[in-house]
Order: structure tokens, then sequence, then C-alpha cells
């Protein structure tokens, strides 16, 4: 939703602290006929994830985030389940301000999954035959297709098996347990998936995303 709070800015406002950014809130509103901006009247705070901006590379990922939802979600359409995962990964950020980057990662994996961006991971673009984690490396191209051993040609590169391994178990695992899995990958196979999350987000958005460097350069 897109709105205007009157008055907001004034110091006892009504709105209190139920505006500021990154806050989870129940927000009352009404619609006018012929208007784009709905017309907030009230706005109460549920739990507040600005504490979790402690330094300014934290907000600028915790702004990417948000700027994700607003590129990718559809305006005025409710969207449960990317609700859930942006209350959940905003939550384990909180509880370990550490791992924000590879929650951000976590986060990104959703977001192109949850708007079908994702590519197959589970299948040979070319063959369709499973592809098994454990059985045979795995090659992905820039477009982001993964192909197996037999279906590969040289614009096709070896995926790193642990990397592989990690984005196969996204779907299933919450935010903290994955990023933990996350932190033992190796730096370079961690700047892979930086690398491929945003090539395919690129692609998908059609644009770079807003804010990106300042995740790009990594806390
Ligand atoms: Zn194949």
């Amino acid at each position: 939703m897109r709105g205007v709070a009157r008055g907001a800015r004034r110091l006892k406002s009504r709105f209190g602290a139920g505006l500021e950014p990154f806050s989870l809130i129940t927000l009352e509103y009404f619609e006018i006929e012929g208007r784009e901006l709905v017309s907030i009247r009230r706005a109460e705070i549920l739990k507040s994830f600005f504490n979790l901006a402690t330094t300014p590379d934290v907000v600028a990922i915790m702004e990417y985030l948000v700027q994700l939802v607003i590129d990718f979600a559809p305006p005025q359409q409710p969207e449960e389940k990317l609700f859930r995962m942006v209350r959940a990964c905003f939550a384990a950020a909180i509880a370990e301000p550490a791992l924000i980057s590879h929650i951000t990662l976590y986060y990104e994996l959703w977001m192109l999954k949850l708007s079908g961006f994702l590519p197959d991971f589970k299948t040979c673009g070319r063959c369709q035959h499973k592809l098994i984690p454990s059985a045979m490396p795995v090659y992905l191209n820039f477009e982001g297709i993964l192909r197996c051993k037999g279906c590969k040609n040289e614009s096709f590169q070896v995926m790193n098996g642990d990397l592989y391994k990690l984005i196969r178990w996204m779907p299933v695992k919450p935010p903290l347990e994955w990023s933990n899995m996350c932190e033992k990958l190796s730096e370079h196979a961690r700047s892979d998936l930086i690398r491929i999350n945003r090539s395919l987000i690129t692609r998908a958005l059609e644009k770079e995303p807003r804010g990106r460097t300042a995740h790009a350069s990594g806390i």
C-alpha cells in the first residue's frame, strides 16, 4: 500500500512511532476514489525492527531488502507467504545481526522463488533428469539455467557442490538455520551466490536493484 498520513511529522503525532521504517504495524486507512494514495487513519506498532539498524551498513541492507519487496510485489495485493518470509528474515536478523548478509542471500532466493524467477534447481534444464546433490557435479550458465554433466556445453560452469546443496536446502530451512549453514560455505562459494542472486534479480526486474551496491560490498 502507498498512503499519506497527515500530521505524522508533528512532534505529538497521533501515529507515534507506528510509521518508523522497518516496523511491523496494524494499519487503518481509507481509500478515496480516483486517488492512488490511501489516507492513513491509524498505525499501531506491533514490533519494531528499528533497533536492528545499528550501523549505516545494516541500514543500507535493510533498505535494500525493503526495496526488493516494493520492486517484486505487485501493489495492493495480499502476499501472505511473502509477508511471512519478510517477517521471519527480519526477526532472524534481530536475533543474529552478524548473519545479516547471509540472511540477505536467503531473502533474495525466496523473493525470486515466490515471484517465479528462481530457476528449477532440481532438474537439468535440457534433459530434465533429476539433479542429485551428492551424485555428480551440476553446471550453471550466466542465465541461471542448470544442466547435468552430459548436457553442459562451454557456456556452463561447474557449480560449487556445497553451494548447490545449500540452495537446495533453502525451501525447507528457516532463515537462521540456513544462514548458519551459509556461514560454513567458503568465501569463494558465497561470492558466487551473491553474483548468481544479483544476476537473477537484475534479469527479473529488468534493471539493477536499488541499493544493491551496499549489499554487494558486504559487511
Ligand atoms: Zn541433462
